[in-house]
């Protein structure tokens, strides 16, 4: 027997590991190792909860991603949502179904990825599970935060005559993705953005706290349609701007080679930045929001969502945003 597999170790010298690594914090009661997690909370705050799950072969493909970084992401994709709403993130619950041919030490490096993107941003791992899978690796996160009450940021308060903003920038991470398929290595700054998106918690607080934004969300599909999902709930239109898009320096690099590219900026997906809308028309004035925002369309009256090319006409974007079941 490979004594760098799971049997050896087991299912509870696993958990004991990891509930080593875990750490306290000040508001978890009790942590890894009881039936429950309990947590202390704050009367002035209210509570955040959001569920991700991430297959092998449906979110990620082991060939172009190392075990530590998919711990990274796999923290970051969960926490980006108490991101969008502008909350600090607490407590994780990791859930991880483990194929055979997964080892102690892939599973370790996993483990250390996902605590050490979690400490960054202040929170900590409170509980999970684990268990053997027949199939693909399948790790299921959720993650707890809170938010002063009343100050959450949600997808339905965009108001007509608001401007849009986006942070960073747009596209990278599709563009690496293509690559990658296409059997090419990808540069190296994209694949970062591709591999381990970091998430925007305190540019969220910071625009929770100042009450900056409509309406938000992050950019997991694609800013289309995601901008959508915000346009819907509030019952308005937009209108973008195709020349006001933030690329980064290698988008820009392979978009002179392929115009078409353009469209992994309107539709690609797995952006992770903050999209929001706001009665402030100079936000991105403002230096302190970290990272910067660009403003790159604004909110209307008239339903659905248009997008202006380069020389002021309507542009046709080729690609929808991504959808599990189209
Ligand atoms: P139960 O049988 O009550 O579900 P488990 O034996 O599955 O308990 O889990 C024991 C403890 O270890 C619980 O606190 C649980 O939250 C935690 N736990 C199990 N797996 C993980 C994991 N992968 N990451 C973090 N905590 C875990
Ligand atoms: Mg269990």
């Amino acid at each position: 027997m490979n004594t760098n597999h799971l049997e050896k170790l087991g299912e509870f010298g696993l958990i004991r590991q990891i509930q080593a690594q875990a750490g306290t914090a000040e508001h978890l009661v009790k942590g890894i190792g009881d039936d429950c997690a309990i947590q202390r909370q704050e009367s002035d705050k209210e509570l955040l909860t959001s569920t991700d799950l991430l297959i092998e072969g449906v979110h990620f493909n082991r060939q172009w991603i190392g075990m530590e970084d998919l711990g990274r992401k796999s923290a970051a994709v969960n926490i980006s949502d108490i991101a969008a709403m502008g909350g600090q993130p607490k407590s994780l619950f990791l859930a991880v179904a483990s194929p055979v041919d997964i080892s102690v030490s892939e599973l370790q490096q996993f483990t250390r990825g996902f605590l050490a993107e979690i400490a960054e941003y202040g929170a900590i791992l409170a509980g999970g599970d684990t268990c053997r899978s027949p199939g693909p690796l399948l790790i299921s996160v959720t993650v707890q935060g809170d938010v002063a009450a009343g100050t959450a940021i949600c997808r339905d308060g965009a108001q007509v005559g608001d401007a849009i903003y986006v942070s960073g920038t747009l596209g990278d991470s599709a563009l690496a993705l293509i690559e990658l398929h296409a059997g090419r290595r990808p540069d190296a700054y994209l694949l970062t953005r591709h591999n381990t998106p970091r998430a925007r918690v305190a540019l969220g607080r910071q625009l929770a706290e100042q009450q900056l934004a409509s309406a938000m969300l992050d950019v997991s599909d694609g800013v289309m349609s995601d901008l959508g999902h915000i346009l819907s709930a509030s019952g308005v239109g937009a209108e973008l701007e195709l020349a006001a898009l933030p690329l980064s320096k290698p988008f820009r690099t392979a978009l002179k080679q392929n115009p078409q590219l353009i469209d992994l900026a309107l539709a690609g997906g797995e952006d992770y930045e903050l999209l929001l809308t706001s009665a402030q028309q100079d936000l991105s004035e403002m230096a302190a929001l970290v990272p910067k925002l660009t403003k790159i369309g604004h909110v209307c009256q008239q339903p659905g969502l248009r997008i202006r090319n380069f020389d002021g006409s309507f542009y046709q974007c080729s690609r929808g945003g991504f959808d599990h079941f189209s």
